[in-house]
């Protein structure tokens, strides 16, 4: 038996003091501590590294304040699409959905995906429709109206351009990582996208190895930051790859490939990592992160860099 850890996020970008009022900023804390209360409880109990992190991000995706599930971001229609996904370090088993509308809990349809399906990702109408035949909850457009998202969107919908979560580099997306004692690595991150999204726009979230990975070998991955970087850069599957390959430790990894080669590439974000030590991470290369961490004796949120 291992003993466990337990990571979450709830965006990173340009977060800043002096951008949120104290209630604000107690409001996102409580959120992220409500997340790894639960995750704690699932792992202290023995319970799987799997159910802590989609049972965390399903109170994630049910808190407003979040831009995933009941918080996301409407898009260029006016409407909201929703990806996420899930992955099982101990077999490699992964399930994903993109482009989704009105499920209220995307991971939730993604763990479907992944144990009663025989596929990886599954998209828009499709799956959906798998979401009907599993009689999962769905919701009405009128749930995930929300009056400060749609103010964002309206400020832009007639432009080409699309947003990131509240501020022009703010990303809103959640994520949990977890070793269980069993020594388990899983990973879950949703979201909403980018406000005013268009065209089927899909970021790294629901991209096995780009926004999420796990693996027994070498670490868990959630990433929140500007999905189209993450993609290019294959982020979660190539920090695994440098533990993997070049035996560099989570650390080292995690610092080349944030502080480093996303820089590079004028990618902005962070991302929370555990490997299969429980050494955890939660590096980020802009000004926050919305973050928290548990383990047997500990438990932390924070929001701003040190
Ligand atoms: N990575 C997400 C995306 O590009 C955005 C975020 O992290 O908030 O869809």
């Amino acid at each position: 038996m291992s003993a466990y850890k337990f990571a979450i996020h709830g965006g990173a970008g340009t977060i800043e003091k002096h951008m949120l009022s104290p209630e604000q900023e107690l409001a996102y804390l409580n959120g992220l501590q409500s997340a790894l209360e639960k995750g704690k409880t699932i792992l202290s109990n023995g319970g799987t590294a799997l159910d802590a992190v989609e049972q965390a991000v399903i109170l994630l995706e049910n808190n407003p304040l979040f831009n995933a599930g009941k918080g996301s971001v409407f898009n260029h229609e006016g409407k909201h699409e929703m990806d996420a996904a899930i992955m099982d370090g101990k077999n490699l088993k992964a399930g994903a959905v993109t482009c989704i509308s009105n499920i209220r809990n995307p991971i939730e349809l993604a763990r479907k995906v992944m144990d009663e399906s025989e596929h990886v990702l599954l998209s828009g109408a499709g799956a959906e429709s798998f979401a009907k035949m599993k009689n999962m909850n769905f919701e009405s457009d009128t749930y995930f109206h929300d009056e400060y998202r749609f103010d964002q969107w309206q400020e832009i919908k007639n432009t080409n351009k699309t947003q990131l979560d509240h501020t022009e580099k703010k990303f809103g997306t959640v994520g949990a990582v977890a070793l269980d004692i069993h020594g388990n690595l899983t990973a879950a991150t949703s979201t909403g996208g980018m406000t005013n999204k268009r065209w089927g726009r899909i970021g790294d979230t629901p991209i096995i190895g780009a926004g999420t990975y796990a693996n027994n070998q070498t670490c868990a991955i959630s990433c929140t930051g500007h999905g189209e970087f993450y993609m290019r850069a294959v982020v979660a599957y190539d920090i695994s790859c440098l533990m993997e390959y070049k035996r560099l430790s989570l650390k080292e990894a995690c610092d080349l490939v944030v502080m480093q080669k996303l820089v590079a590439i004028g990618g902005e974000g962070g991302l929370i990592a555990i490997d299969k030590y429980g050494n955890l991470e939660l590096p980020f290369n802009s000004a926050g992160m919305y973050r928290g961490w548990c383990d047997d004796a500990n438990m932390e949120t924070a929001i701003y860099s040190e």
